[in-house]
Formats: structure tokens, C-alpha cells, sequence
């Protein structure tokens, strides 16, 4: 399925995550990247000033840490190099810093689907959701949520506005683990013209690189694995240069404020050279985890694509070769209350929303985060009362599985 033509054989992914993004060496020769903690820059005189306003030769490297800041640029350079690994073109693509996920996921959303439909996946992130449904009409757009899993649906959807969408979904989603068929997607979205936005917060480059299964753009919040210590929020976006100049996405940047700080992109960066290693031990864990918790008799259903009971499982195999990444939810037999029960029991895991940290971190939507939403919505998109989210850590996985046992049992 993966352009094997297009790949070349060079560092590898462990290696990358390490070295990523490394530039030339500073005055100083300091190994560890510099935090250029600083507004603006100096120029030396007038006609450098000018020159980098008008993008010219000769002009200053950087001008306003709005527009661009070295250490960001390590960041981004970091994370394009991860998330287009192998791909014989990368160097035709560009990453971008942003102060969250969410400034990531808006502004590519406004650069790339202005005037446009927006084809979304049923079940997306909260956020992302609220801001389709509810404030992309107001800035001129559409958007419409499907099964993305149902090529048939899609292709209705292209058929009513073909060169005149972006399709979003994004590569593991919650609160089921629903993985989606990128390649098949992409080839299709392609044939109407349209590009595909993916939300790879949950798989990491580690585990899935969508634009080597066709996707145009990634985007992601680093809050989570790529920082990876729930010291920062964060985000950030990869899309070739000719997807950023067409669209006008630094300008959107640079004028919705939304770039990341240089603080925030340098504990980010220290993350994303861990990266391999910590994915590598969360997935494990949360293997043994699902395993442990599918064959509990207080628990009804265990989503995670690990499984080969979860039903999009052969598809996640095939596009996942090292894991599954460290996530998954499950539903108790006890409904509402036994989720209560379990939250207040846990020892070792947290009681917390988010995901992505070292620890584990576990918590009830239904008594959580989606407390105030309407039974019968919160139920339709899948968020029962005893289902439980765990985003399981890199802590011993038998340490975790004790620690769930003893909860269970109260
Ligand atoms: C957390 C999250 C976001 C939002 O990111 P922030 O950094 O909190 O703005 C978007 N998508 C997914 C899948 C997430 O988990």
C-alpha cells in the first residue's frame, strides 16, 4: 500500500527522533538548542530590515517572534523530519509551531477550507467538533460529519463538492479507537480534487505517517506525545510548502497570532527526542493493559486497535506496524456509578483528563468531561456511562494492572 518507490533508505526513525531538527551550531557552540527567549531582533541596519520584510537576499534571518523564532524553527524542523520520514520528497514539506492544537487544527481548517466544505469525521476531539459545528458558518464555510470509514459515504460527499473541500478526520479517534482507511481516503479525496487533513495526536509519527499513505496535511497537538511530559500545550502542523504558499498558511499564522513560544517549543523539542522510546513503552503497556482488562469479568467491551476484537483491527495492523499506540477505553458492566467507584480507587493512575504523559491518566466521561451533555448525545456518539478513557503510561505495566485489579474489585 506505501509507495515503496518513494522511500529511501537513510537514519532510523529512533535515530531521527534524537537528531531531529538539529541546525548549525550557535556562537557559543552550546549542544543543547538555545531558548532565544525574545520578541524581536535587531537588525544591523536599514537596508537588512527591508530585505527581510520583502523576502529578499541579503536581508535579516529573523525579524518578530511572531512571524518565526529560531528555536521554534528547530522544533518545526524536527517534527517535519518525523512526520515525513522515508519519504524520498520531504524536503518539498514544512512544519509549523503553534501555541496549541487547537491554533494548529483552526488555522489550517480557515487557510485551507475558506470558502469551502469541510468533510469531517463523525467523532472528532471536543474542541475540534464545537468548532465545526458551530463557528465555521459563522466565518463562511460548511461542514457535514460522516462515517469515515464508509468509502460510500465519502464519495456522496465529494460528489457534491468536488475541488471545493477539505476532508478532516483524524488517524485513531476517540472515544472507540475508530482507525480509517488513509490511503483509500486520500486516493479518493484526490480524484474530486480535494485535500485531507489528519490529526495524528494519538498514533504519533512513531506508529502512522499519514502523508506516506497519501494525506496532504498532519496536524497535531503536541500537548500530548510529542511533549510528552503534560508540561505544555501545544501544536503543530506538516503540509508541503506549495500547500502553505497556495493558502496562504504562514499569513494566517503570522495574523491569528497562533505561533508557539519559544519556552513551550523548546520543552516540546526535548520530548520529541524521547519520542520512539516513550511510544514504544506506551503501546506495550497499554497491549498488556487491554489484554488484562478484555479478559475482566467487570468490564463489557475493551476499545483498542491492538485488539483483534476491535473492529477496525486487520486495517490497523496493516497501517501500524510497531503498536497501537497508548490509549484505549472500555466500558464497565456497572454503568454510571461503577465508573464512579473505579475513578475514586485508583491508586497509581491519575485522575485526569488528556493523554500523552508519562503516568498513566484515567478518567469518566460520563461524570467528567461530558457531564454537562445531553444523555442521549453523549450515548449517540458513543460515550456510555460506564465507558472509561485510560491513557496509559510508561510506568511497569504490571504495576498499572495491579492497580486497576484493586479498583476493580472495590
Ligand atoms: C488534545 C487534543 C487536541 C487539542 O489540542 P490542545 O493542545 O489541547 O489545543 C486536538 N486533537 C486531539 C486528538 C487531542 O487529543
Amino acid at each position: 500500500m506505501m509507495n515503496t518507490e518513494a522511500i529511501v533508505k537513510e537514519l532510523s526513525f529512533e535515530s531521527k527522533a534524537v537528531h531531529a531538527g538539529a541546525g548549525k551550531k550557535d556562537q557559543y557552540g552550546s549542544h543543547a538548542t538555545p531558548i532565544y527567549q525574545t520578541s524581536t531582533f535587531v537588525f544591523n541596519n536599514v537596508d537588512e530590515g527591508a530585505k527581510a520584510f520583502a523576502h529578499e537576499e541579503g536581508g535579516a534571518s529573523h525579524i518578530y517572534s511572531r512571524l518565526g523564532n529560531p528555536t521554534v524553527e528547530h522544533l518545526e524542523r524536527a517534527i517535519r523530519e518525523l512526520e515525513t520520514f522515508g519519504l524520498a520528497d520531504a524536503e518539498e514539506y514544512t512544519g509549523m509551531a503553534f501555541g496549541s492544537g487547537m491554533a494548529a487544527i483552526t488555522t489550517g481548517i480557515i487557510a485551507l477550507a475558506k470558502e469551502k466544505h469541510v468533510i469531517a469525521q463523525d467523532a472528532l476531539y471536543g474542541c475540534t467538533s464545537q468548532f465545526l459545528k458551530e463557528e465555521t458558518f459563522q466565518l463562511g464555510m460548511s461542514a457535514s460529519f460522516i462515517d469515515m470509514t464508509d468509502l460510500f459515504l465519502l464519495e456522496v460527499e465529494l460528489k457534491k463538492h468536488p475541488n471545493k473541500a477539505l476532508v478532516y478526520l483524524e488517524s485513531i479517534a476517540n472515544p472507540t479507537m475508530k482507525v480509517s482507511d488513509i490511503q483509500a481516503i486520500s486516493d479518493l479525496a484526490h480524484e474530486y480534487g480535494v485535500l485531507v487533513m489528519v490529526d495524528n495526536t494519538f498514533a504519533t509519527p512513531y506508529h502512522l505517517q499519514p502523508l506516506k499513505l497519501g494525506a496532504d496535511v498532519v496536524v497535531h497537538s503536541t500537548t500530548k506525545y510529542m511533549g510528552g511530559h503534560g508540561t505544555i500545550i501545544g501544536g503543530a502542523m506538516v503540509t508541503r510548502k506549495e500547500i502553505i504558499t497556495d493558502n496562504d498558511v504562514f499569513i494566517f499564522r503570522k495574523n491569528l497570532g497562533g505561533i508557539s513560544s519559544p519556552m513551550d517549543a523548546w520543552i516540546t523539542l526535548n520530548g520529541v527526542k524521547t519520542l520512539a522510546l516513550r511510544m514504544e513503552k506506551h503501546s506495550a503497556n497499554a497491549m498488556k493493559v487491554a489484554e488484562f482488562l478484555e479478559t475482566h469479568p467487570a468490564v463489557d467491551i475493551v476499545w483498542y486497535p491492538g485488539l483483534t476484537s476491535h473492529p477496525q483491527h486487520h486495517l490497523a495492523d496493516s497501517m501500524m506496524e510497531k503498536g497501537f499506540g497508548g490509549v484505549l477505553a472500555f466500558e464497565l458492566r456497572g454503568g454510571f456509578e461503577a465508573g464512579k467507584s473505579l475513578m475514586n480507587n485508583v491508586k497509581l493512575c491519575t485522575l485526569a483528563v488528556s493523554l500523552g504523559t508519562v503516568d498513566t491518566l484515567i478518567q469518566h466521561p460520563a461524570s467528567m468531561t461530558h457531564s454537562v451533555v445531553d444523555e442521549q448525545l453523549r450515548c449517540g456518539a458513543g460515550i456510555t456511562d460506564g465507558l472509561v478513557r485510560l491513557a496509559v503510561g510508561i510506568e511497569s505495566a504490571d504495576d498499572i494492572i495491579a492497580d486497576l485489579e484493586q479498583a476493580l474489585e472495590n
